[in-house]
């Protein structure tokens, strides 16, 4: 029998697994075969492969014309895909360049889509601004400032608002971070992946300790950072839990606030520079979520809090506190303590939310680019939500951020009868009560520490669309 006890109890046995603070020390082989299967990460509900491209950019210039005033803030998103190189594991939609002409065409083109965009968010105020990519500290210094001057130009800021940043810190001088701080950049993300030199060697991404650490120095005497995150990855070539535990305790060293540790995703259907990867050298489903295991139970011992499918934040972080209060939410920026919030995003391939809907932007630059000049904005595809999507978003989202909910408040907010509506989906939880992911009761789902490793799975019952799409292969990654 499972019994559930808090994470500050001391040791629970369940089908002979130790969990430590309600962690499990392992997984067992057969859980794992039983789980492993393709499912969405989550990070949207509807998930990608269901948005289509009759979302277009006339629907989403109605969607501005009839922006609801419910919230006067909002979050901006401008993406940057240059990188200098390409690091072979690499998911992202990135163009590889080292020229500068391509990278200052560009910032052009990105800076007329966010003024065709400012007319319609005169009424909101910016609270959180995120630059992603691609590699943003690929820009110039004079680059980074023009195109922080356009947007302090176009767009009003709320009181202290987030202002973030995704560097690669083997990329960056002195002088560079000083330039971030002088614009107002207050949220720094690198990525590190691994310090394995043969597993950098392998993906494509060498950088020394002492380059970065050199790198995080002046990211903490030159700027006004109140949060610094690191990115790893576990699960890629020639990684050991060994391995992988030296490159936690180097990382620990540099003092981050916030650790997002990805799960690789090998899919090399979709990102041919994948196939370069020796399928032999990457570690099993079960060496993965050893090392994950271990990282989850190392960083509780250092002082991390497990907020979510992939992210850690120190205890006192605010994202700490918000996930001890079940009161985080997550968009396509990461885990926020902002709920509800409009997500505005400018950029080749980025990605807009709101209660209507979802709007991606044109992946081909050349597409993108001649929709700007024609004065469009550059949709590519999206998805237009019913009501019965953002119920089951709620149910998902709950679920993945919170940990699950009391019934009775996913009836308040949208007057239904809970037990009633997903009679079907109660059901089909039962292998997962049974396998001690979640408990359930007659008024609550509840997520158990277990559970939190097959969060993906314990969504899919939920998911209206999933039973179809299981059909067809290649779709998602491995769930765990
Ligand atoms: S620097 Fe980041 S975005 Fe660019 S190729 Fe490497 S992992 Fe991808």
């Amino acid at each position: 029998m499972y019994v559930y006890k808090d994470k500050t109890a001391a040791m629970v046995v369940f089908k002979g697994i130790i969990m430590k603070q309600g962690f499990p020390s392992e997984i067992s082989r057969d859980l794992l075969e039983k789980y492993s299967k393709p499912g969405p990460r989550y990070t949207s509900y509807p998930t990608a492969p269901v948005w289509t491209d009759e979302v277009t950019s006339l629907t989403y210039k109605s969607h501005l014309e009839n922006l609801s005033e419910s919230s006067n803030e909002a979050s901006l998103y401008c993406h940057l895909p240059f990188c200098p190189s390409h690091c072979y594991f690499c998911g992202c939609n990135v163009i590889i360049t080292t020229q500068r002409g391509p990278i200052s065409s560009y910032i052009d083109y990105l800076m007329k889509e966010l003024s065709m965009l400012a007319p319609y968010l005169k009424n909101k105020k910016i609270k959180q601004l995120q630059w992603g990519g691609g590699s943003p500290s690929h820009l110039s210094e004079l680059e980074v400032k023009m195109l922080m001057d356009h947007i302090k130009d176009n767009f009003t800021f709320a009181q202290d608002p987030e202002i973030g940043i995704e560097i690669n810190p083997e990329q960056v001088s002195e002088s560079f971070i000083k330039t971030l701080k002088s614009v107002g950049f207050n949220r720094i993300s690198m990525g590190i992946q691994d310090f394995d030199e043969k597993v950098q060697q392998e993906i494509n991404r060498v950088q020394a300790y002492e380059d970065i650490k050199k790198t995080v120095d002046w990211v903490h005497s030159h700027s006004e950072v109140k949060s610094l995150n690191m990115d790893l990855i576990y699960g890629l070539p020639h990684q050991t839990r060994e391995g992988f535990r030296e490159t936690l305790d180097k990382v620990l060293s540099l003092d981050p606030d916030r650790l997002a540790i990805y799960h690789y995703a090998h899919v090399p259907w979709i990102k041919p520079a994948q196939r370069r990867f020796d399928e032999a050298t990457l570690p099993s489903g079960i060496e993965k979520m050893e090392a994950f295991l271990d990282t989850v139970h190392y960083l509780d011992d250092k002082g991390y809090e497990f907020i979510g499918l992939d992210h850690f934040a120190k205890k006192d972080d605010c994202l700490s506190k918000a996930y001890q209060d079940r009161t985080m939410h997550r968009n396509f920026m990461g885990y926020t303590t902002h709920k509800g919030l409009d997500l505005f995003a400018a950029g080749v391939t980025s990605i807009g939310y709101s209660n209507c809907g979802f709007f991606q932007n044109h992946k081909k630059l050349t597409t993108y680019q001649e929709m700007i000049d024609e004065n469009l904005f550059p949709v590519e595809k999206g998805y237009v939500l019913s009501r019965e999507d953002l119920i089951r978003q709620d149910v998902i989202m709950r679920l993945m951020n919170q940990e699950g909910f009391i019934f009775s408040n996913i009836e308040k907010e949208w007057d239904i009868n809970f037990k009633e509506k997903f009679h079907q989906e109660l059901s089909e939880l039962t292998p997962y009560v049974e396998d001690g992911f979640i408990k359930l009761s007659d008024d609550e789902i509840r997520v158990t520490p277990l559970g939190r490793f097959f969060i993906r799975n314990v969504c899919l019952p939920f998911d209206e669309y999933f039973k179809e799409q299981q059909k067809q292969k290649n779709l998602f990654s491995k769930t765990v």
